[in-house]
């Protein structure tokens, strides 16, 4: 953002894009805020993909992340939960990941609560009782904060950056891990529009899959992550 500062672009934040109109050489652009003009118009909406692009929602799959956080711990038991302060994910299907605040002081504990959307007043209980199973000397330690938001999957859990066939721009699609890849892939789009890339962009153009009568509601997830949540139950008594 602040590159884009520096090079002039004017940012404008709570500003809903509702309409994209294809004009003889760019795109006019609907928002909350009055219509843009613009030569290029990427969509990087994610897990937030709506009806502004049908086309590209119904290649994603949105999944809700949640996490909580924990008040300040004694000093001796922080120091005690991850000795060597990495940040850890399991092996699961449906994966818990944690770590200690910068400091080392608190506890960070994500995952997923529910496959449906949920608020964080439902997942935090549920997110605790996760951190707990790991951790059950962290019984009498409060959550003090608690969020949500989505990701994305494809069908194919790869990024996708490239066109469609009107010319907007996407790169969507972080499959859970989209802090190095969606930022990459938003450089290299950057660099493509601007016909300066040095490279073959990596994952430009790749096959995009969807599903037949898929639309962009994910309707099958909570059935699909109770399968998940059972086999991650089962190889563990197999083990
Ligand atoms: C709880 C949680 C934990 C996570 N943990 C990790 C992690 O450990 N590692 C990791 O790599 N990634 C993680 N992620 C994923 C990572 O945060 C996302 O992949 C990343 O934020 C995607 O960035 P993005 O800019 O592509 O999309 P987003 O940050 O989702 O931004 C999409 C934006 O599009 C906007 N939008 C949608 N429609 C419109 C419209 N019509 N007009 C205007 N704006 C619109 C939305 O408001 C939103 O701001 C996590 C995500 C969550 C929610």
């Amino acid at each position: 953002m602040d590159a884009a500062r520096r090079h002039g672009a004017t940012l404008l934040g709570q500003t809903r894009a509702g309409a994209l109109t294809k004009l003889a050489d760019g795109w006019r652009v609907e928002t909350n805020r009055g219509p843009i003009e613009a030569r290029e118009v990427v969509i990087a909406t994610n897990g937030y993909t709506g009806g502004l692009t049908p086309d590209l929602k119904r290649r994603l799959i949105p999944v809700a992340s949640h996490i909580i956080a924990t008040e300040v711990l004694d000093p001796e038991l922080a120091a005690s939960l991850i000795p060597k302060k990495r940040t850890l994910a399991d092996s699961r299907r449906v994966l818990c990941y944690y770590r200690m605040s910068p400091d080392g002081s608190w506890v960070i504990f994500g995952g997923r609560a529910r496959f449906t959307q949920v608020t964080p007043e439902v997942s935090a209980p549920l997110m605790r009782a996760m951190m707990l199973e790991r951790w059950p000397q962290l019984k009498g330690v409060r959550v003090t904060r608690a969020w949500t938001g989505n990701v994305a999957f494809a069908f194919d859990h790869l990024p996708h950056m490239g066109q469609t066939e009107k010319g907007l721009h996407y790169a969507l699609g972080c499959n859970g891990s989209g802090v190095a890849i969606l930022s990459y892939l938003g450089a290299d789009i950057g660099k493509k529009i601007l016909g300066n890339a040095n490279k073959v962009p990596s994952f430009d153009g790749w096959d995009f899959p969807t599903r037949p009568f898929y639309s962009g509601n994910p309707w099958f997830l909570p059935a699909i992550g109770s399968w998940y949540r059972f086999r991650d139950w089962l190889d563990r008594r197999l083990v």
